[in-house]
């Protein structure tokens, strides 16, 4: 495997010199006067799937290649807190506070114990395997939404090399009360990060197709649908396309802007689809998290490293009380 060191930063120490990237001046109030950007930890291969745990105020993120699971506490200590965890990818918290969580590996997406055991929630759409699910959020109604595209059998890189039995890479509705999988969007070519509006009336899926695409096509956008009764997906559209890489895992503060990761760090954008400006980062962005005692920290996962940074919102989604 390509397990590297893995090295806590002693206090979170603010990167040097860093400042954000303003382009509407709004951007101002979303963010907390001379805030920094500090590295947490660092070490990983490619980071992704941060997740913020009320109980104790750690994070948890997944370093895909090296097949294990890391996670920050705040009194700055990082360790190993699951090896052989069959590549996991996104995380999120449902309802209850437990863990749900996308592995490429078993190509399910499964619930994560915090003494580390997995128990599998959906596998199958129609007879047929998972692909390998990357990204995952639950409604306020409970249900699981996920993405399903092939980076986790592609290769052995990030899970294990397999042919698609489903033949599309689709999003997900999953009602955990009653078992059903609905396939909700095959609209997106590659979907990957999810996120909903503050009302749940948006879903915002990002396509990341042009991973896939060695001739330069492909998308690299972030699509949008309008929600209809809850469950149904309608009025598929372009939201916004990135023009420093990819987009790959996003969150949405209480004001319905949409924080994304990109290549350079991450992007703000607006509800209107304006880019309100960028919070850089030295290492290609992959995934954030809001979490903290009030909502207002930023946690970052960008290829080796986690990041964190103090805001003016919060996440629009709320974070289960601690247990
Ligand atoms: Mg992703």
């Amino acid at each position: 495997m390509y397990v590297m060191h893995l090295e806590p930063i002693a206090d979170g120490a603010p990167l040097a010199g860093w400042a954000p990237v303003v382009e509407d001046p709004s951007f101002g109030s979303l963010l907390r006067p001379g805030a920094v950007m500090r590295r947490l930890a660092t070490g990983a291969v490619w980071s992704e799937g941060p997740v913020w745990l009320p109980a104790d105020g750690s994070v948890l993120w997944s370093d895909i290649p090296n097949d294990r699971l890391l996670r920050w506490y705040p009194d700055g200590h990082v360790a190993v807190f699951l090896g052989s965890c069959e590549f996991q990818n996104g995380h999120t918290l449902d309802h209850q506070g437990s863990i749900i969580a996308c592995s490429h590996g078993n190509r399910r997406v499964e619930r994560l114990a915090l003494d580390g055991s997995l128990t599998p929630i959906v596998d199958h759409y129609l007879g047929m395997r998972l692909n390998s699910p990357n990204d995952v959020i639950v409604k306020s109604d409970g249900t699981i939404w996920f993405s399903d595209p092939p980076y986790g059998i592609a290769t052995d890189w990030e899970g294990h090399a397999a042919e698609s039995e489903i033949g599309d890479c689709l999003v997900f509705r999953f009602d955990p009360r009653t078992d059903e999988l609905d396939a909700v969007a095959d609209w997106v070519e590659e979907p990957n990060g999810l996120a909903f509006s503050p009302d749940e009336s948006i879903l915002y899926v990002v396509d990341t197709s042009a991973v896939s695409r060695a001739d330069g096509g492909g998308n690299h956008h972030i699509a949008a649908f309008d929600v209809l009764d809850g469950r149904t997906l309608t009025n598929p559209r372009v939201f916004f396309t990135m023009d420093e890489g990819l987009a790959d895992g996003l969150r949405v503060d209480v004001q319905g802007n949409i924080w994304t990761s990109a290549e350079d760090g991450i992007h703000v954008i607006a509800p209107d689809g304006r880019r309100l400006g960028r919070l850089p980062i030295p290492e290609r962005t992959s995934n954030c998290v809001f979490g903290g005692p009030t909502g207002d920290r930023l946690f970052i996962t960008a290829s080796t490293s986690l990041y964190v940074i103090d805001v003016a919102t919060r996440g629009a989604v709320a974070t289960p009380a601690p247990g």
